[in-house]
């Protein structure tokens, strides 16, 4: 019998890996709580939450016994015509959650679908108001939203998405400056449609933090300017900055927020796209064809509804708020001795989220470079999974993560400063 590795070399391709240098994935056997366990026994701490999903623990006994019991009642049933107990109450839940005014969930698979449906949302309400000529989606330099071709288009093309360059539609892209997003406005006033932003945290384009103010200004000009505000919480959602949303921090209610990673733990895709009650009628009529045409086979999978339900409580049940900002402030407790090392720059820190910039000379920056590759290498080593952006070290380990791994989790990202020479 050959390894895993061996088999899965000869028929599978992953995500965002490059085949021809990157090491052969970890044989992952089982996970527990924030541990992951490899085929060979060894033990790694998951400092990045699987991705960022992961947000209690992995096989939190509470949401595994509702996915099964889920499963063992209704596991899916079509979503339009149809209708079930866990997607009413989780609709229910998230709309008391959210902030003020988001009054409509709508269901999709994934963070990317959630960005794409708020696009199409968006666009189409513009249209059926009689303002097709808002054609302007305002992004930030930096952001990214996700894979799919809306998502694309509104990210930032540096450093993934240039070669589909030809089929991206054009946004007006601004650094997150108070200034830059004034001129936005006023320069193309009366044709923008949104502006779409992660709120505080630009989470994949290096845990660069943003200011509150920014948001609050942000919100005052798309009201004024008759604009959509959609704010992309599917990393930073359900407690990750400190709060259950970010936007919370800013004092800002959105006109639309996509929300997944977080919402089932990390445990099955599923993802919503909240929205106002004037948006939902402003696709209200007589005429089937200004409905809203989108939905994917899996739209409100019950057992991922349920599982998302049972999560939601498990966080009110253990604080998942309290700890995830307790465990970023023990990591940056243990980072405070960088400070002042030339060798780091901008130690920073939002609820659970940690980061800092390995200084490294600029043709060696940005997220391609090999930084994270030794980093990786280098944390695995220590039984800690950390995966960089690129110079951008950063930890965002689930609430069950202990003191003694907040430590490890440190001391690995210490460590990753020397394992490689700049
Ligand atoms: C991960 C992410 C997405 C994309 O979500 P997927 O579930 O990976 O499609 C979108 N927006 C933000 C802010 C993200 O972090």
């Amino acid at each position: 019998m050959s390894s895993l590795s061996e088999r899965d070399r000869r028929v599978l391709w992953h995500p965002y890996t490059q085949h021809g240098i990157d090491p052969e994935p970890l044989p992952v056997a089982a996970a527990r709580g924030a541990i992951l366990t490899l085929e060979d026994g060894r033990e790694l701490i998951d400092g990045i939450s699987s991705w960022w999903t992961c947000l209690h623990g992995h096989a939190h006994p509470k949401i595994v016994q509702a996915m099964a019991a889920q499963a063992a009642e209704l596991d899916h049933v079509i979503f339009a015509g149809a209708t079930h107990r866990p997607a009413v109450e989780l609709g229910e839940r998230l709309v008391e959650l959210a902030p003020e005014g988001l009054a409509r969930v709508f269901y999709s698979d994934n963070g990317s679908t959630a960005v794409e449906v708020a696009l199409k949302m968006t666009y189409q309400a513009c249209v059926h108001r009689g303002e097709p000529e808002r054609t302007v989606f305002i992004a930030l330099e930096g952001s990214y939203h996700g894979d799919t071709f809306g998502a694309m288009s509104i990210g930032d093309p540096v450093p993934f998405f240039e070669p589909y360059g030809p089929f991206l539609f054009e946004v007006v892209r601004i650094p997150p400056e108070a200034e830059a997003l004034g001129e936005a406005f006023k320069q193309h006033a009366g044709r923008i449609a949104a502006l779409i932003a992660e709120p505080l945290v630009l989470g994949a384009g290096g845990m660069r933090m943003v200011e509150a103010a920014f948001y609050r200004r942000a919100r005052e000009l798309t009201r004024a300017e008759g604009a959509l505000l959609i704010a992309d919480e599917v990393m930073t959602g359900f407690g990750r900055t400190g709060t259950r949303f970010a936007c919370e921090q800013a004092g800002v209610a959105p006109d639309l927020m996509c929300l997944a990673k977080g919402l089932t733990n990390g445990m099955l895709p599923l993802a919503v796209t909240l929205a106002t009650e004037e948006l939902f009628e402003a696709f209200l009529s007589e005429e089937r064809s200004r409905f809203f045409p989108h939905g994917h086979s899996m739209t409100a999978n019950p057992i991922g509804c349920a599982v998302a339900l049972a999560s939601l409580e498990v966080g009110e049940e253990t604080d998942v708020l309290g700890r995830l900002s307790e465990i970023g402030r023990t990591i940056e407790n243990r980072l405070e001795g960088l400070r002042g090392d030339p060798r780091v720059a901008n130690l920073r820190r939002l609820g659970g989220i940690v980061a800092f910039d390995r200084v490294v000379p600029p043709e060696k920056a940005g997220y391609l470079s090999n930084v994270s590759l030794h980093v990786r290498r280098d944390s695995i080593e220590r039984g800690v999974l950390l995966r960089p952006l690129g110079n951008v070290i950063y930890a965002l380990p689930p609430a069950c993560t202990s003191e003694e791994q907040c430590d490890r989790i440190a001391e690995a990202m210490i460590a990753s400063i020397d394992c490689f020479t700049a």
